[in-house]
């Protein structure tokens, strides 16, 4: 875990997801942010233009109302009805003025009939009593308001404002427009009680090109009418969102009257007493911010899939070359020098691949010398030994290898008890025979010598130059006897050698002491000495010939 840690690929890999992550994260939450309050400033945007509308649709339905009751109370029928009632009045005919106001109510039946909007008209004299209704029974504006002729003579006043109306099962409204006589004497008033739920088929109208719902209130928070279909006529807002919508100017979230969570916005009409109270879904609006997150986490999961794996591909592209370069290196500490990495690409890397080629080129070269000076030493150091055991003219074992070579042989014949002999040869005369024929002849015949005592001798034996024209020669594994014969051989062989020499043949004669091994020798030198007194009996006693100290 810890080397994938530290590899240089997922180093790569975390670089790169923190390099892209870091930068996309700040700036999608930035750009979040800001859609969010996009969203947000379209949502006010809209329900303000729907409270608008609804405002000013609103107030074009209740001025089309006043006009039509306004035209109303400058109404023949009602102006002079209300003028014969007051003549009437004076003159007390109780028949008279029934009958008058009896065409009144039949007049005022037949407009409302013709008035959609208008669910009742009552007219009163001057004196605020009821003259004549449409109603049969008691009407819904019993009297006017105490203060209503003195602000206008001329334009209408609301009686009763919007509310609920059980008997008509709708939203009502009462206006109440004062009636002139034809010189302009207040004669009495007409009163007009509206359905206030006819205004629902222009909400429908004003809906139709926005994605909200419009909710009209009463002074208390209660539903007059709405825009959804279906909505709660008893309905009504708890005192704490009615005085929460209310204060604020901005939309705000609550439990909706058209959706189970809404974000609404309030706005109080100037000319009617009623709340007009615009509304989306808040899920709806909840939904298109999970949308934007969701498209944001989408985006972001595509761009570490993209970078991780871009750099996957980087860090295997210089991992890949890096490994060969370690194996190669570890072949090299193996002692391979005969690698060879094929360097293909332009970039450090390859320049690195180069480099080591270059390095092992080098190091093979190195290490070609540095065999070759090492087989040279080695010839070289086994030339040196054998010249250390060897005699430079004859080639036979020097003295030094010779007290060697006795040393173990005597140690084998103690431990083996294998019985071994030693000849010491000399060559008689030679003194005169370097001085009659030259040192260069005497030469040749020491080397004469020297090949006729190899020649026989078996690969058991030994031959050494113990000095001058004095050679030793060691017989293993025989007697006294068996070195005699061989001893006598080599005699006769050196003399007809020598003959046989093409200029200055010479008679060359030997004197060859025999002495065998004995129990009582302790070094060498008690057997050369030995030796060497046999030798001494044969030239004593004539030379050209073997004598054995055994014997
Ligand atoms: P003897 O029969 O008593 O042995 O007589 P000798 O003349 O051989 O006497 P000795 O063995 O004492 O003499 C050895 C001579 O060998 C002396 C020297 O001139 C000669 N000699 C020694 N080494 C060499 C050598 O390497 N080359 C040659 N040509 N002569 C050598
Ligand atoms: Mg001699």
């Amino acid at each position: 875990m810890r080397l994938v840690l530290y590899s240089i690929k997922s180093k790569i890999v975390i670089f790169a997801v923190i390099a892209t992550l870091l930068p996309t994260i700040s700036l999608s939450l930035l750009s979040f942010k800001q859609n969010e309050a996009l969203i947000s400033d379209s949502v006010t945007r809209e329900l303000r233009i729907l409270a608008d509308n609804t405002n000013r649709q609103l107030d074009q339905w209740a001025e089309e109302n006043m006009l039509a009751i306004r035209a109303l109370s400058t109404s023949s029928p009602v102006i002079e009805g209300l003028t014969t009632l007051k003549q009437f009045s004076d003159s007390k005919s109780a028949s008279a003025v029934k009958q008058t106001q009896s065409v009144m109510a039949s007049y005022l039946r037949s407009v409302q009939i013709k008035l959609d909007e208008v669910l009742e008209l009552t007219v009163f004299d001057a004196t605020r009593k009821i003259v004549a209704s449409s109603s049969t029974s008691t009407p819904e504006v019993r009297e006017p308001p105490e203060q209503w002729t003195h602000t206008s003579l001329t334009s209408g006043t609301i009686a009763i404002p919007p509310a609920w109306n059980d008997r008509f099962a709708t939203a009502t409204i009462s206006i109440i427009y004062p009636v002139l006589s034809y010189d302009s004497q207040l004669i009495g008033a007409i009163a007009a009680t509206l359905d206030l739920g006819t205004f629902e088929s222009r909400l429908a109208e004003i809906k139709k090109f926005s994605s909200g719902e419009i909710v009209l209130l009463d002074q208390h928070g209660k539903v007059l009418l709405g825009s959804a279909p279906g909505v709660d006529h008893q309905a009504v807002l708890s005192p704490h969102q009615w005085e929460l919508i209310q204060m604020f100017d901005e939309p705000i979230s609550y439990d909706g009257l058209s959706y189970p969570k809404a974000i609404g916005l309030a706005h109080t009409s100037e000319n009617i007493p009623v709340t007009i109270l615009v509304e989306q879904d808040h899920s709806a609006i909840q939904a298109a911010w999970i949308k934007l997150r969701n498209r944001f986490l989408e985006f972001v999961s595509i761009l570490i899939i993209i970078v991780t794996a871009v750099a996957l591909y980087m860090g295997h592209s210089i991992v890949t070359p890096l490994k060969q370069l370690i194996n190669a290196v570890k072949g090299i500490v193996e002692g391979n020098l005969d690698i060879y990495l094929p360097a293909k690409r332009r970039d450090e890397v390859g320049q690195l691949t180069d480099i080591f080629n270059q390095m092992t080129r080098a190091l093979r070269n190195k290490h070609i010398e540095i065999m070759t000076a090492n087989q040279a030493m080695q010839q070289q150091n086994q030339l040196l030994q054998k010249l250390s055991i060897t005699d430079g003219l004859t080639g036979l074992y020097n003295r030094t290898k010779l007290d060697t070579i006795l040393s173990e042989q005597l140690a084998r014949f103690k431990r083996h008890d294998r019985p071994f002999c030693l000849l010491m040869i000399d060559i008689d005369y030679f003194k005169t025979i370097n001085d009659k024929l030259g040192h260069i002849v005497g030469d040749r015949i020491l080397v004469t010598v020297a090949s006729v005592l190899l020649k026989s001798i078996r690969t058991i034996d030994y031959a050494a130059r113990y000095g001058g024209d004095e050679f030793v020669v060691i017989l293993t594994e025989t007697n006294s006897s068996a070195a005699i014969k061989t001893a006598e051989r080599i005699r006769a062989e050196v003399n007809s050698a020598c003959l046989a020499f093409k200029e200055h043949p010479a008679h060359i004669t030997l004197s060859i002491g025999i002495t065998q091994s004995y129990y009582d020798d302790i070094t060498p030198n008690d057997l050369i000495a030995r030796a060497d007194a046999a030798l001494y009996e044969a030239k004593e006693s004539g030379r050209d010939r073997v004598h054995c100290a055994d014997a």
